[in-house]
């Protein structure tokens, strides 16, 4: 058991902007959070990819 690496990307233009860490124990549903996108230049909603 640890931690996974995911890469959250941007719904909007599918651009990866972000690396985080999750536990897929505790968190078996694919992220979603809203977070700033420089593409864009607009918060949007990021998800996690595979
Ligand atoms: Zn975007």
């Amino acid at each position: 058991m640890g931690k996974d690496k995911v890469v959250l990307a941007c719904g909007e233009c599918k651009r990866r902007n972000y690396n985080t860490t999750k536990n897929k124990q505790n968190n078996p549903d694919r992220l979603e959070m809203n977070k700033y996108c420089k593409f864009c230049r607009k918060h949007t909603l990021h998800k996690e990819t595979k």
